[in-house]
Parts: structure tokens; sequence; C-alpha cells
């Protein structure tokens, strides 16, 4: 599947992040022209360095990679989206960075569903349990939750947990869940997903 017809079978509400990491201006710019203006970048210093990210006012930054503490300042100023929030001291940085730079950064909680040590996020009861202290943080809009299966799950299982993430959402009253990428997206999109992260499948094989 391409990324027109992608678009095209998307419901209304669910959000495409081309996610572009790996990839070269041009390649941003050709998807431009289709209309696409959302691009999703996991490393700052790549994502500052693409000629595209500076000089092109149209289009909007997301930042999906796993979160340096000493990066946050570049990730405020460069972003206007921050998918990858995954502890409360950080959500606590970024906000004491957006005051002083007068941002107001779109912010999804990241959230683990799933065993698996190579992801990041809150567990289901850390976000629960802190979440009255969460929602008093100033500067920062928190809009959704944010969760990245393990590798190699069946679709049903897929599914599941991306439901998971939906109901918690819904129970917090946040109204986006960025979840699914190339392979899972359509359990994502069934499961209430509203903004899928989409590189390979759109892009082609990375360069990097
Ligand atoms: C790379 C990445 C994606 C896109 O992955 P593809 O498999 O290329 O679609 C989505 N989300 C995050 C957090 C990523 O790091």
């Amino acid at each position: 599947m391409d990324y027109l017809q992608i678009k095209k079978i998307l419901p209304k509400g669910v959000n495409l992040l081309a996610v572009s990491k790996g990839f070269h201006s041009s390649d941003i710019e050709y998807f431009q022209s289709l209309g696409q203006l959302d691009f999703g970048e996991s490393k700052v210093q790549e994502a500052i360095r693409k000629p595209v990210f500076r000089g092109n006012n149209n289009l909007k930054w997301h930042f999906i990679g796993r979160i340096q503490s000493n990066k946050i300042r570049k990730i405020v100023e460069n972003f206007d989206y921050i998918h990858s929030v995954d502890s409360y001291k950080n959500l606590l940085k970024i906000s004491e960075v957006a005051i002083e730079l007068q941002k107001m950064p779109n912010v999804f909680i990241q959230i683990k569903l799933a065993l698996d040590p190579a992801k990041a996020g809150l567990n289901y009861s850390e976000l629960i349990e802190n979440w009255y202290q969460i929602k008093q943080i100033k500067g920062i809009h928190i809009i959704g939750l944010m969760t990245i299966n393990p590798k190699g799950l069946s679709a049903k299982k897929n599914f599941e947990l991306f439901n998971k993430c939906r109901l918690i959402a819904d129970k917090l009253n946040l109204p986006h869940c960025s979840m699914g990428m190339s392979n899972d997206w359509q359990e994502a999109v069934k499961a209430g997903a509203t903004w899928i992260r989409i590189g390979s499948l759109i892009f082609g094989k990375r360069y990097s």
C-alpha cells in the first residue's frame, strides 16, 4: 500500500505522521507535494541538519525519539509535538523549558502496555497514580498517550494492546492516541488511533 492509498482509507480523525528519520529533505518535499504536512523525527541533531527542517515553515515537526534530558531544550525549541515523553521527570523538564521559551508543545505521554525491556514509558499504575500531579503541569498541552508495541506480535495481540491504550486515554479524557507503525497501523486504526506513525511503508528503505 502506498501513501495515497493509506490516506484514502484512513477514517476521519485519524492523522498520518510521516516518519522521516533516515530520509532526506528531498523525500520530505516529495510527500509535502502530495499534501503531507506532519513529519516525525527521532533524533534532534539529524532533524535540524535537514535543510527542509529549518527552511520550510509550512511543516509541523513531531519528536518521536527517546528523550535525553540534555536534549530537551533543543526538542522544545524545534518541535511542535512531542510523542515520546516517558517519565514524570521529563514532563517537568519540558514544562520548565517551555515556559521559559514561551512555547506550548503538544505532548503525548508514552505508556508501556507490555513487558518489553527495549521500550520506554510509564506503566499503567505510574500514570494513574501520578495523574493528578501530571494534570497540574503548566506550559504544555498533554493531548494524548503514545505507545509502541513489542515486535512480532499477532494482529490480535497488537489490537488488544492498542485497545488498552485507547481505553486508558478515554478514562483520562485525553483525545489522542499515537499508535501504529508500518506493520501494525491497521490494528491501531481499528482500536481508535488518532495518529499513526508510518515510516518505511511510505518512504521505502531508510538510507541509514
Ligand atoms: C521509526 C519509528 C516509527 C516508524 O517506523 P516504521 O516501521 O518505519 O513505520 C514510528 N514510531 C517510532 C517511535 C519510530 O521510532
